[in-house]
């Protein structure tokens, strides 16, 4: 399927100079989200998964409906203050500044096999900073799904040995 037809790229938003891609359309049109749901989910049947990972708030949108079609649990990554029990935290490096992520400390069991989702791979500052999070609780990540990659951003060169899947790349 063409998804790019359902990509509404948004100029000098949320700031001058950025090109968002907004993937709103794609979730209104029934039939281009399942497909692009399923295509994540024929990604992750081999991988035998235990568990999905992904950032507030569009990694929910990708990562639970795939969650509910492998019977697998799902685990959200939140900006600090937003997770009510004990956390571990990452900080990564943003444009300007830095942002802190947080998982709950009991959400990922050693040796379970994890795949993460986000709806989009910019700098790679995101998934890196959940990569680790995964990690540092023992988990094994066995794959990262996007629905886009900014390829021109270099992401990847941050996922270098993991198994990436991106359904549209710009
Ligand atoms: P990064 O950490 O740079 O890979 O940024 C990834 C996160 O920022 C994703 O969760 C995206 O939702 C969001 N993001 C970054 N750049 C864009 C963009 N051009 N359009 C839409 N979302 C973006």
């Amino acid at each position: 399927m063409d998804y790019k037809q359902y990509i509404k790229i948004v100029e000098d938003w949320p700031k001058q100079g950025i090109q968002f891609k907004d993937i709103t359309p794609l979730m209104d049109n029934g039939k281009a989200f399942k497909s692009a749901v399923d295509e994540i989910v024929e990604f992750a049947k081999e991988k035998e998964i235990d568990i999905i990972v992904g950032p507030e708030a569009r990694g929910f949108i990708v990562g639970c409906p795939v969650s509910y079609a492998l019977e697998v649990g799902f685990a959200p990554v939140r900006k600090e203050g937003k997770l009510p029990r004990e956390v571990i935290k990452m900080d990564y490096g943003l444009e300007y500044g830095k942002n802190v992520l947080t998982i709950h400390k009991d959400a990922i069991k050693p040796g379970q096999r994890v795949l993460i989702t986000d709806d989009l791979l910019a700098t790679g500052g995101t998934i890196e900073a959940t990569i680790k999070l995964v990690e540092e609780l023992g988990g094994v990540v066995v794959g990262c799904a996007f629905l886009i990659e900014l390829s021109y951003l270099d992401g990847k060169d941050k996922l270098d040995g993991y198994d990436v899947l991106a359904l549209m790349t710009y």
